[in-house]
């Protein structure tokens, strides 16, 4: 049966983390992961969630299973981060939310039912975008196609050739769109450039699928749900898959949603009719855990205010670490001009390493960082950003 079966192809970000596990330098940095460390290098564990789960522990609760769509209490917290408290949709009951496995769960799902709608077939993603959306995608049974997006000559948005191959897509096309703190680049949109891409959106008819992983991380909770504000304002049907996996420092825990917004009541509830048939489908109900720690935390006001002081140190702590980053490269000597890294958002930076670079900061340095040159700002501390941009200078040069 096996025989002919071919070895798939290693993911290169978690072979790059097996690489760093297996060096035995002591003075090595793993730029290369996707996960928040706190200043001590470490994954926190947040205090709000600790809380939660103690208060959870003891309340025993038996483990029946889930509604189909998940922890109600959940998903009412979910769409309210996402939409805003007052959000009009919300109380015309235009928004549906399924409970996922993770963020990557929502777009598989979201993935999975918008082929029974009529589209195109056709999905656009950033180039470049987080390497998984191609995969999900092709595995869904869609054509992948790219959309310009990052401009490397100015480390910023190519957005008049984001725009033309937006519209040189076929109609009813899935567009893939980073809500905030791009994967991988760091680079986002302006409200002013998202409302070009809405108009086009809406003037294509094609199908926005709002990939928000990182809310919190860019410049508050709020604000980094801009996109989807106004995606909601627009009166379009789009989609939107969201993740606590970052800003729960909740990795493992797999608590995603993926939120529909219909054109009535009536509508959103026979979406979510369809959009649990997947679920049942494919894993029957999601797990109990995550998703009620989330929901404890975002519901209980106490707690919730723990969050978000967590969460506001760390968004601070990752652009005290662009920052410093910068000026040290600058007072190094460094030949490149780095400054633009302060101008990205979120956990990510495309640094504008070259990958000889990368190759020379792991080979020489012990420094570990994606072929792209893309690095984890949040992996950067105190104890280590010294000898980072001494490797850096090392290998661009005075
Ligand atoms: N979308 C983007 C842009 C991401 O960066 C990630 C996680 N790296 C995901 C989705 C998936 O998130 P999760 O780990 O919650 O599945």
């Amino acid at each position: 049966l096996f025989s002919a079966i071919e070895l798939a192809p290693r993911d290169p970000i978690l072979g790059l983390n097996e690489a760093f596990n297996a060096d035995p330098r002591t003075d090595k940095v793993n730029l290369g992961v996707g996960v928040y460390f706190n200043e001590a290098g470490k994954i926190p564990l947040m205090k709000a969630v600790a809380t939660a789960e103690q208060l959870h522990q003891q309340a025993q609760a038996a483990r029946g299973y889930l509604p189909i769509e998940g922890v109600p209490s959940y998903s009412s917290a979910v769409q309210k981060q996402l939409f805003g408290a007052d959000s009009g949709l919300l109380a015309k009951g235009l928004v549906v939310t399924a409970q996922s496995i993770g963020g990557t769960g929502a777009l598989k799902l979201g993935a999975d039912f918008i082929r029974t709608l009529d589209s195109s077939g056709v999905v656009a993603i950033s180039n470049p975008s987080w390497e998984n959306h191609r995969a999900l995608f092709t595995a869904a049974g869609y054509q992948v196609q790219d959309y310009r997006y990052y401009d490397p000559a100015s480390h910023g948005l190519d957005l008049a050739g984001m725009l033309a191959d937006l519209e040189a897509l076929p109609e009813r096309s899935v567009l893939v769109l980073h809500a905030c703190c791009h994967n991988p680049t760091g680079v986002d949109l302006t409200p002013a450039d998202w409302a070009q891409v809405i108009a086009l959106v809406e003037r294509k008819q094609h199908i926005a699928f709002l990939d928000i992983a990182y809310q919190g991380f860019g410049d508050g909770i709020e604000e980094d749900a801009v996109a989807v504000r106004m995606f909601a304002d627009s009166g379009l049907n789009f989609f939107v898959s969201s993740s606590f996996s970052k800003s729960f420092s909740f990795y493992g825990e797999r608590v995603g949603a993926l939120s529909v917004v219909s054109s009535s009541a009536q509508e959103a509830e026979r979406v979510l009719s369809q959009v649990k048939r997947v679920i049942r489908t494919n894993y029957s109900n999601p797990p109990t855990h995550g998703a009620t720690i989330v929901s404890t935390v975002l519901n209980t006001p106490e707690l919730n205010a723990m969050w978000q002081q967590e969460l506001a140190e760390m968004r601070n702590r990752i652009k005290s670490m662009r920052e410093l980053m910068v000026q040290q490269l600058k007072d190094k000597g460094a030949r490149q001009d780095f400054s633009f890294v302060t101008g990205q958002c979120g956990m990510f930076s495309y640094s504008g390493l070259s990958a000889d670079q990368v190759e020379r900061l792991r080979a020489e340095f012990g420094i570990y960082a994606v072929s792209t040159g893309r690095i984890c700002v949040a992996a950067l501390n105190l104890n280590n950003i010294n000898a980072v941009t001494d490797a850096i200078v090392a290998v661009s040069g005075t």
